[in-house]
């Protein structure tokens, strides 16, 4: 905002004249507003290695001094030599440092208002020492993986075609039921041919059996929370403590204090999932850092990299100590090419933005046509909300409202999450699949995509969501994620005393619902073997006893797998299930009247998209007695039923107009 003159503005004010009478510095640069600040442009570096030469830069707009340290090691000791930079156009401080580096590591050093704001590895260190504490010097070349110069993003055609699973790297390979040998580590996803005692499919081999299109991997950039320096502790953490965002996290690498193995790793971990057919979505969290003062963004340019509260404190949308600025020049700068070099560097195929609703609508897009511009199949989407209200308007603002308003990026659909399983954050409260009354019309929307759909309405029972996705591809479809319960463990808690069998059932009946929904579906690693977090919501820090997944219940919850694994055959196979355009959707998708509640049906009229089914039609039924659905009469393959499905065989056909569905299931039919 132009307007807007920090209580920071005024105070730099102040050290200005102050500073003008030290004969060590040189006058700091004063700026009325963060607007003013000089916006740097070209490709904005840190540091850029020859064996000649290393060039450090650092864009520091309000320092009066800036030296960069050089050490041999990633930490402890003191630096060997010290460089005094020399400021620059735009605020781009400079020295080229001559002799090879390679195998050194560096900080620099910024001075504001007369003081040493402390070491940093700079804002874009893009390798580091143990713990990121320091940045390296290192050659990229060097952390290719053999075979990386053919490293292909496997073909998709269209975001409608993308089933999305979010895993954590420990969660999906720390238990030794997985027999992993790197596991809990990027490497983990590069091991082929691993199973069970009972010899079900783990790792990368599980995720092609399942038949999922995208791994999406939680935090995998540098975080603060897990000591790096002690692999042998068993810690754990989400990694929603961002501390450097253009690095790997070094706790998932087999050794984090050689800054070329992280990198290395995630390469070959790309590659692994490139090879499988699986593309890689990356969850960044641009939205806030870790630590507020001692961040590498307040001791390099104090003030700027965050919104002020009215105050001139430090806003806090992300109820972590802070919220980003986006909206400032440098800022959407540096997201715009954060996000561009994982996409290039490490070959990244999709993002997911944590708190998206904090960063503003412009930003979004100029990340859209940034990377549209390297392969326009690169997915985003994100968490169109905040922990609080940002400080910016909010119709600037990437919340999940202003959806329409960013063609090509997509945002989770609480809706239809809290239609089929109950609200967040409110553990008890069931929905539709528990036989909660009133939430077919969430579901409805949830099947449709979150478009605009002509049956989709509200009436005296129901009241639709608001519509906020242009079309299908903006809307990601799931019930559970890493953050609230899974959903064995909603279904436990909403259904109390629930036997195997209906937790199994239920499952079945909400996987349905999101891989039958024209959204992008999305699964929460596990699920799909009915995994639990014993009841735990906020797992973030519990340890493995909570979080690892116990690979034993593929075998013991075979069915589950096997019906997830075939509705997402089902799915791939037939265009019909995800058509990809809002007008498609309107002309073909109807649903079928229901009198009686918590049963949703639905048509898929003719063969859309050149689909090989026709009429497929589609029961959810979550009642606790079978339902009789009226249909136009006809000869039907049914291809799902009572909580079995099969592609290849089919489970024998239907003739007439009436289909009687079990109860707690799905059915699944064509012609
Ligand atoms: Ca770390």
């Amino acid at each position: 905002m132009k307007s807007m003159k920090t209580r920071r503005a005024k105070k730099l004010l102040l050290m200005s004249v102050l500073a003008t009478f030290s004969c060590t510095s040189i006058q700091q640069k004063v700026y009325s507003s963060f607007d003013d600040y000089p916006v740097y442009e070209g490709q904005w570096e840190e540091m850029v290695y020859s064996p000649a030469a290393t060039r450090f830069s650092l864009w520091a707009p309000t320092a009066q001094e800036v030296r960069v340290l050089l050490y041999d090691e990633g930490r402890n000791g003191s630096a060997y030599e010290t460089v005094v930079m020399t400021a620059g156009k735009d605020g781009m401080w400079k020295t080229d440092v001559d002799g090879d580096l390679k195998g050194k590591f560096y900080a620099f050093n910024v001075k504001v208002d007369d003081q040493w704001l402390g070491d940093t590895p700079g804002v874009l260190a893009k390798a580091l020492g143990v713990n990121g504490d320091r940045a390296a010097v290192i050659n990229m070349a060097d952390t290719n993986p053999e075979g990386w110069e053919n490293d292909a993003r496997p073909a998709l055609k269209d975001f409608s075609d993308i089933i999305l699973y979010e895993m954590h790297h420990r969660d999906f390979s720390i238990d030794s039921t997985a027999n992993i040998r790197h596991n809990g580590k990027y490497l983990a996803l590069t091991e082929e041919g691993t199973v069970t005692a009972d010899g079900a499919k783990t790792g990368i081999d599980h995720l092609k059996e399942l038949g999922v299109t995208h791994v999406h991997l939680l935090p995998s950039f540098d975080y603060s929370s897990v000591d790096e320096t002690k692999p042998d502790l068993p810690q754990y953490n989400w990694g929603y403590d961002p501390k450097n965002y253009n690095a790997p996290e070094g706790s998932y690498a087999t050794d984090p204090f050689q800054p070329e193995v992280r990198i290395r790793e995630f390469k070959q971990m790309v590659m692994a999932l490139h090879k499988a057919g699986i593309r890689v979505v990356m969850d960044v969290v641009y939205n806030h850092t870790a630590v507020t003062k001692g961040s590498n963004f307040e001791r390099t340019v104090p003030g700027y990299f965050y919104r002020q509260d009215e105050k001139g404190g430090f806003a806090d949308a992300s109820a972590c100590g802070n919220e980003t600025a986006s909206e400032r020049a440098m800022v959407r700068k540096y997201m715009v090419q954060s996000v561009c070099y994982w996409a290039q560097e490490y070959h990244v195929d999709g993002f997911r933005f944590d708190l998206m609703g904090i960063h503003d609508i412009e930003t979004m897009n100029a990340i859209r046509s940034a990377l549209n511009k390297i392969d326009p199949t690169i997915y985003m989407y994100g968490e169109g909300w905040a922990a609080a209200a940002p400080r910016l308007p909010q119709e600037r603002l990437a919340m999940k409202s202003n959806t329409y308003l960013m063609p090509g990026v997509a945002a989770f659909s609480d809706e239809f999450r809290d239609s089929l399983r109950g609200p967040f954050g409110h553990d008890e409260k069931g929905a539709f699949i528990i036989g909660a009354p009133r939430h077919e019309a969430g579901i409805k929307f949830g099947i449709v995509g979150g478009i605009a759909h002509p049956q989709v309405n509200n009436d005296s029972v129901h009241r639709v969501p608001k519509i906020w996705a242009n079309q299908p591809t903006q809307f990601i479809a799931y019930a559970s994620c890493h953050d609230d319960l899974c959903m064995t463990d909603r279904i436990r808690h909403t259904l109390p005393g629930a036997s195997v069998k209906e937790l199994a059932a239920l499952q079945k009946l909400t996987q349905t619902a999101i891989l039958t929904s024209q959204g992008v579906p999305f699964l929460f690693a596990g699920d799909e073997v009915m995994r639990d977090k014993k009841g735990v919501a906020n797992s973030y820090k519990s340890p493995d006893e909570i979080n690892a997944i116990d690979w034993t219940l593929k075998t013991t919850h075979r069915d589950v797998f096997d019906y997830v694994s075939g509705l997402i055959a089902m799915r791939k196979a037939h265009p019909a299930f995800h058509m990809g355009s809002a007008d498609l959707i309107r002309q073909h998708l109807e649903f079928i009247h229901v009198p009686a509640s918590n049963v949703v049906a639905f048509r898929l009229k003719g063969n859309p998209c050149g689909d090989s089914w026709l009429n497929t039609t589609v029961v959810l039924n979550a009642r606790t007695e079978p339902v009789t659905v009226d249909i136009p009469d006809g000869k039907y393959w049914i291809a799902a039923r009572d909580g079995r499905i099969d592609l290849v065989m089919g489970l024998g056909t239907l003739v007439g107009n009436k289909l009687e569905v079990a109860p707690r299931s799905a059915m699944i039919i064509h012609q």
